[in-house]
């Protein structure tokens, strides 16, 4: 009885699960390709600001905590930090400056002082198992859920959830059916919802590529884990709800911003064909963004106090980009950064920039090159996810087979 597929409308969007299906192994393979190129492989990142919030931050000391940085040398000298800093940095008079950081007004995440950091090769990076658990990530994940507090008392939504018990029938998210949205609360705003699943949506989308590209403690070899997805994910057909809903809010993102992508200058990565070949996949991109990101953000921050709800939603996010700096493990620092600039960046696209900010013509800097990359390999690592859950989904059709 139970469907291949998870059917029906995502909700909050005004697309449906099918359709997300229909293209995401397309939609995979341009930007599997996309995340390769130079211009949007190298990220420049400050992983070693202080925690802001406590100073116990326990440190993972495993190998695979660690990442490689890439001398500056190795970057084309246009997107390197004295370059930037001249180009891209705004006039002080629309920023608000930080201890090392800053924000403008519009702005959902601190960004990274241009002037600090490491250039990171993303692509030799990847978001995979690193061995950090315990009290410093679960700490971690609860200050970023504490964060959805809206002028209301405080609920942790960590406990608040009401975990499934022990799949004793195959969970409906890998055979397909996903249930009405069971951690919904009606009489909750609209934008607290929403807040909670932009961050649930991220932590099931980390977990499913920490059970994708697990490590066996035994062996030492790297493949997926289907009991971590089942016991992380699949138990929960809310958690996998939120991973759709992410990457229809960024690929609604990726649509808006189509034009300014498409104008924006790629050059520097070498010869004119690999910069011809890098327009060529973020075309196919925005296609797809503006054929199926069907995310309606006119319905959010309505009504009599929008806009002090707006701001709390925005600082609260700010929050969000500051606790990365808590994260005690290189590897899921990078990515923790960049995944947050990346939703946050979408969050600015859909909910503070007009048309006309839109415009190249009239807003040639609108973005720096850190959040154009930071969105399209945000996009990629939920794209991902949904293709690992596809596999996933395969294992436990064979697993049932052979039962
Ligand atoms: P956790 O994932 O730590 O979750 C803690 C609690 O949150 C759970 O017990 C559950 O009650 C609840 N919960 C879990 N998922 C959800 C959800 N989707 N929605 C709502 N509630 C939920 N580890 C790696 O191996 N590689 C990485 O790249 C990596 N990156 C990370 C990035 C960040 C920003 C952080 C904070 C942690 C990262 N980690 C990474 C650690 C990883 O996320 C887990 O914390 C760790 O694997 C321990 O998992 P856990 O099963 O104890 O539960």
């Amino acid at each position: 009885s139970c469907k291949q597929f998870p059917t029906g409308p995502i909700e909050t969007t005004l697309c449906d699960y099918e359709t997300v299906e229909s293209v995401t192994e397309d939609l995979y393979t341009e930007l599997h390709s996309l995340v390769e190129t130079p211009f949007f492989k190298y990220f420049r990142v400050d992983l070693y600001r202080e925690c802001p919030f406590w100073s116990d931050n326990g440190f993972c000391m495993n190998r695979e905590c660690g990442i490689t940085t890439v001398d500056e040398s190795e970057i084309p000298e246009r997107w390197r930090a004295a370059a930037l800093s001249k180009v891209e940095m705004p006039p002080e008079d629309q920023r608000t400056l930080l201890p090392g950081c800053y924000y403008r007004d519009s702005d959902y995440c601190f960004l990274d002082d241009m002037t600090e950091g490491d250039y990171v090769d993303l692509t030799m990076n990847p978001e995979r198992f690193t061995g950090y658990v315990g009290p410093s990530a679960h700490r971690v994940w609860s200050s970023i859920y504490e964060e959805n507090c809206f002028g209301m008392s405080e609920v942790n939504l960590l406990s608040g959830e009401a975990p499934n018990p022990a799949p004793a029938t195959p969970p409906d998210s890998l055979t397909g059916a996903l249930k009405a949205d069971s951690a919904e609360n009606t009489r909750e705003c609209l934008e607290r919802r929403v807040y909670y699943k932009i961050i649930s949506g991220l932590h099931a989308s980390i977990s499913t590529h920490i059970c994708h590209e697990d490590m066996d403690q035994t062996t030492g070899e790297w493949g997926p884990n289907l009991k971590c997805f089942i016991e992380r994910i699949a138990s929960y057909p809310e958690r996998l709800q939120y991973i759709y809903f992410d990457t229809v809010l960024l690929l609604r993102a990726v649509a808006r911003l189509g034009p300014y992508l498409s104008a924006y200058d790629y050059c520097g990565t070498g010869t004119h064909e690999d910069d011809t070949a890098t327009l060529a996949r973020l075309t196919k991109v925005i296609d797809i963004a503006q054929a199926v990101g069907k995310f309606d953000e006119t319905v959010l921050f309505r009504g009599e106090n929008a806009n002090i709800l707006k701001e709390e939603f925005k600082e609260h996010f700010r929050n969000v980009t500051r606790i990365m700096d808590c994260v005690g493990c290189d590897k899921c620092r990078l990515w923790g950064k960049v995944q947050t600039t990346g939703v946050a960046t979408a969050l600015k696209i859909l909910f503070e920039l007009d048309e006309n900010a839109l415009d190249p013509r009239q807003n040639a800097n609108l973005l720096q090159r850190s959040e154009v990359v930071a969105l399209m390999n945000t996009l990629h690592r939920f794209t991902e996810s949904l293709h690992a859950v596809n596999d996933f989904r395969r294992m436990w059709a064979e697993t049932g087979a052979q039962e």
